[in-house]
């Protein structure tokens, strides 16, 4: 049977435990966590159903003001280095930075993290200005369905975004895409999810789970149910064993870690890091990781590795302080 009518049947355990298999005996036991660096506040596009942006876009008149400081990005990206935190890349909304200085930015995040950065930073066709400082380009999807997307997405036409994949192909990038479950897609429509895998030669998927953002059409619709999300990664690592699997939850989904870890995931992303670093949410990722028979790349609660600051550029020192401060008000 297929793996997308097992979805459908019900078979979720019997999808977990193929797929847990294949994911081991492919990619071993260790989990990452992956931290996507923010841009701004600020998406000139600002129609997509589901986004927080939407809500945003009103209140804000000048889009400048809505730019996070460059300094704030690398004081992050330095953090996530202390911490052994992947940058799973940078993301902005559009029009809120051009393409020198996100080119400007990479650069920088580079000689600090020491890695080529993705980014997920919406459709562009002006690859050609970046080089080696960029590993991947993502392609923010959502929802592969095309008469969803169409609906869900209406400034940025699914045609787009594969042509965009397909220019990062042509000049030597890794490619991933960006999905979000819950948006009223069906098992079936993994079906459109996994042509496009296959087409586009995708190296790295991050699954997100809806979280209803007040305002929005999604306001009182449910996230997807934790069974369903972990059913849907398993269905898509028996597919693609050795594609990367990134997981989103919130900090209010956290119960979810451990069986989308048996179903595939690489890493876990969508956590926010002052709120949680070395509190008791920190410790329970740990352990839902623990449990799940994994080892975590890097720490959410060892606040030695926060506190090393043999590499931290002079500029960027009294940010790094103010977010250790942060997370440091979590200590008990
Ligand atoms: S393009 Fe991206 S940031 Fe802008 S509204 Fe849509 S999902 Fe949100």
């Amino acid at each position: 049977m297929k793996v997308i009518d097992k979805l459908e049947n019900l078979e979720i355990w019997d999808l977990i435990d193929k797929s847990n298999k294949i994911h081991l005996q492919t990619h071993g036991k260790i989990i990452s966590i992956e931290r996507a660096l923010f841009l701004s506040w600020w998406c000139e596009k600002g129609d997509c159903a589901f986004c927080y942006m939407r809500t945003q876009k009103p209140k804000i008149d000048d889009p400048k003001k809505a730019r996070r400081s460059i300094n704030s990005i690398l004081a992050e990206a330095e953090l996530c280095r202390r911490l052994n935190w992947n940058i799973e890349f940078l993301a902005g909304g559009y029009g809120a930075f051009n393409t020198a200085e996100i080119k400007n930015l990479s650069k920088k995040i580079q000689e600090i993290t020491g890695q080529s950065l993705w980014l997920n930073i919406g459709i562009t066709q002006e690859l050609e200005e970046y080089g080696k400082e960029i590993a991947g380009i993502t392609g923010a999807v959502e929802v592969a369905n095309p008469k969803l997307h169409e609906q869900i997405c209406p400034s940025k036409p699914l045609e787009d975004i594969v042509n965009m994949l397909y220019l990062a192909r042509d000049l030597g990038f890794k490619t991933g895409m960006t999905i979000i479950l819950g948006l009223g897609e069906t098992p079936q429509d993994l079906e459109f999810l996994f042509n496009m895998i296959k087409k586009l030669k995708i190296q790295r998927l991050t699954f997100y789970s809806l979280n209803p953002q007040k305002g929005t059409p999604y306001e009182n619709r449910p996230s997807p149910a934790s069974l369903y999300y972990a059913g849907t990664v398993a269905a898509t690592r028996i597919k693609f064993p050795d594609l990367e699997l990134i997981c989103g939850t919130w900090i209010d989904n956290l119960a979810n870690i451990g069986p989308l870890i048996l179903s595939g995931a690489n890493g876990l992303t969508k956590f926010p890091l002052f709120k949680m670093f070395g509190s008791h949410y920190g410790k329970r990722l740990e352990e839902e990781v623990f449990w799940s028979g994994r080892t975590l790349k890097g720490t959410f609660t060892n606040y030695d590795s926060l506190l090393d600051d043999s590499k931290s550029p002079a500029e960027i020192e009294p940010l790094i302080k103010r977010y250790i401060d942060k997370c440091l008000n979590n200590k008990s």
